[in-house]
């Protein structure tokens, strides 16, 4: 008999970690290997941030802290979202923890009973699925098609809900889509929302300081305040602060489930790492204009990807509003034959043979629970991105 409990065995591995640990064992190997598949910003962290962790090292603040981070910190990032978000978030309802995924695996743990249903619009990020059955509930995947520009509307949502429904987990920009909702489109969410008051939302902003062309990017609680009670705010310095490695997200959310967030994290592992938390607040209270800088590169970036995928034959790509993503269609190259006679079966074929013939790692949209994409991260050298794009393009040239 397995070791293995029933619980894990039900979930999978994470795919962009599988495949951007896959694309770094053959460039160990020598390979000529471009990954586009970690969602990762190729910045260093900003001078200021690892130096306030270089000075909580020597300043000696390398004890545990309060679980849920210190005192300091957590108004710092109530700061730092009422500031963005207009919101009175208090320093009380905040939670910070190992990165964002972990803010979302501790909402889901301390809230879920078996049977209950969490609403996930999809495309979605790979982990939403797997973190609500590990937490015992049943994921309700909303498909969301290009055709309504990969987004959730209104009479979706609507048709989603029963009596079990406790979450609807919402991603603005979107991982993988990099779409993001605009105000009336949130608007239109919080109306059905406001007729359901059992349902409960996880808002995940982690990537709300990276638009493009002045998007206005809004949270829910900005949008409709009366959602406040029942909805989860999450962020992390991760993405906006080149700082994945660091592990650290937050939450705003009631005081109740954050206290019992907390209570699992002190059941598991206990506070984020104190030097992170030091480098987190300089983040979140300090200067804030490298993320303009990052921000206009990443915008650059992305109008080559999108310009060059969509000069590949087979493919077609809609222009994100934010996040580091594209999300190209594949729908012209299913059913034809790779210049190595691989068949293009559908996405995983696809991302496999692209690896193998060109070298270029990206992530099959199956894994984000929509098939017939992949996903392109440009949070790559602009030349290194340019460089994959031809490869791609060369590729669909090759098909026949
Ligand atoms: N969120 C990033 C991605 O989607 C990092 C890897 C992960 O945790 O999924 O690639």
């Amino acid at each position: 008999m397995s070791i293995i409990s029933d619980r894990l065995k039900a979930v999978n591995p994470s795919q962009t970690l599988v495949i951007s640990a896959k694309a770094r064992a053959l460039k160990a190997q020598g390979k000529d290997v471009i990954s586009l598949s970690a969602g990762e910003p190729d910045f260093n962290t900003p001078e200021n941030i690892g130096r306030a962790g270089i000075n909580a090292i020597q300043a000696g603040q390398t004890k545990y802290t309060d679980v849920g981070g210190t005192m300091e910190l957590r108004q710092a990032v109530a700061n730092r979202i009422n500031q963005d978000s207009g919101t009175d978030y208090k320093a009380e309802e905040i939670i910070v923890s190992n990165g964002g995924k972990q803010v979302i695996y501790n909402a889901m743990m301390a809230s879920l009973n078996p049977g209950d249903e969490v609403i996930i619009p999809a495309p979605c990020w790979v982990s939403y699925p797997d973190i609500v059955t590990l937490a015992g509930g049943n994921s309700v995947i909303v498909p969301c098609g290009v055709e309504s520009g990969f987004k959730l509307t209104a009479t979706k949502l609507k048709a989603a809900i029963t009596p079990k429904t406790k979450w609807l987990i919402l991603n603005s920009p979107c991982n993988p889509t990099g779409v993001a909702y605009s105000p009336e489109e949130l608007r239109a969410l919080c109306d059905v929302l406001l007729d359901h008051p059992n349902v409960w939302i996880l808002t995940d902003d982690i990537y709300n300081k990276l638009v493009y062309n002045d998007f206005i990017c809004q949270t829910i609680v900005q949008v409709e305040p009366g959602l406040r009670d029942r909805t989860v705010t999450m962020n992390g310095v991760s993405k906006a602060y080149a700082m994945t490695g660091w592990r650290i997200g937050y939450s705003a959310a009631p005081v109740e489930l954050t206290k019992a967030m907390s209570k699992l994290q002190g059941q598991s592992t206990s506070n984020p790492c104190s030097i992170s938390q030091a480098a987190a607040l300089e983040a979140v209270a300090g200067p804030q204009d490298s993320i303009k800088q990052m921000v206009a590169i990443y915008q650059k970036r992305r109008d080559i990807v999108v310009s060059m995928l969509n000069q590949a034959p087979g493919l077609e790509c809609i222009t994100p509003q934010g996040a580091f993503y594209a999300f190209p269609s594949i729908k012209g190259c299913l059913g034809k034959t790779t210049k190595a006679g691989a068949k293009i079966v559908n996405d995983e074929a696809f991302v496999t043979a692209l690896l193998e013939e060109t070298g270029v790692a990206a992530v099959h949209g199956a894994a984000f629970m929509m098939e017939g994409f992949f996903r392109v991260s440009y949070a790559t050298a602009t030349e290194t991105v340019k460089e994959a794009c031809t490869r791609i393009q060369h590729f669909c040239m090759n098909l026949s």
